[in-house]
């Protein structure tokens, strides 16, 4: 299987830069071992259609609504994003869950919505750092999948221990193989030999220094990055160490 590694811009980069990193990107994307994939901000998603919408590099949604049009003042539908050039999203940041009280309940209507546009999700889990200090992480990570995976659930998976987002903190490479061969587990038990084929990223101060450790843990289908995203030379070394899992 191809590995994903998957830049989340997040709330970074007006249309100048974007247009830039967008454009570096398709000037030097061709020829990677693994899939890649560039999530900005809402506004800026139809400008980086239109630069890379011709070259190999999908484009995904940073979150979407559960609902597929109406009253919902300041939401994107997961159609909107579908019907924008968009493949995938992400769902359930740890940003969004710790800083926008959203839950995993929540998670899994945005989920189904993302299927039923016909999105990829990108679903993400993790613990925080007392929840690791108190050896739950196991724990933390089957409840979030528990709620936030619908019946049928056909995406991606990102393991992002909180405590490592953004903030240049590693979790051993040990820990990550343990949480990710938990994480397989679940979704055998849960979806059966569908949960085999899905991609479990990790992410949480991926760097090109660190990605090819990371890459190569079992288990670990790819890399969901924040920082090192926003220049095209950090994102396009991580996916050059990117590797072709069986
Ligand atoms: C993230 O926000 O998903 C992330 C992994 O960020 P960073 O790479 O900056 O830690």
């Amino acid at each position: 299987m191809r590995q994903l590694i998957a830049g989340n811009w997040k709330m970074n980069g007006l249309t100048v830069e974007c247009a830039a990193l967008a454009g570096a990107l398709r000037d030097q994307a061709a020829g990677l071992a693994c899939d890649l994939l560039v999530c900005p901000s809402f506004l800026q998603i139809a400008m980086v259609t239109d630069i890379l919408g011709d070259t190999k590099v999908a484009i995904g949604g940073q979150d979407c609504a559960a609902e597929p049009c109406g009253a919902h003042t300041g939401d994107v539908a997961a159609e909107m994003l579908a019907d924008a050039g968009c493949t995938a999203v992400i769902l359930g940041h740890s940003e969004r869950r710790h800083t926008r009280g959203e839950t995993s309940m929540q998670v899994r209507a945005k989920v189904r919505a993302a299927m039923r546009a016909g999105l990829s999700p990108i679903v993400c889990v993790g613990e925080t750092e007392a929840e690791r200090d108190a050896g739950r992480e196991q724990e933390v990570v089957s409840r979030q999948l528990a709620e936030s995976l619908p019946d049928g659930f056909a995406g991606v998976l990102a393991y992002e221990p909180v405590w490592a987002i953004g903030t240049g903190r590693l979790p051993a490479l040990e820990e990550v193989a343990t949480v990710h061969n938990h994480i397989r587990a679940s979704l055998r038990a849960r979806l059966g030999v569908a949960g085999l084929g899905l991609r479990i990223l990790y992410g949480g101060s991926v760097k090109a220094d660190n990605a090819a450790a990371f890459l190569a843990v079992p288990e670990v289908g790819g890399a969901l990055i924040g920082g090192a995203s926003l220049q095209a030379e950090s994102f396009l070394a991580i996916a050059r160490q990117a590797v072709e899992t069986l």
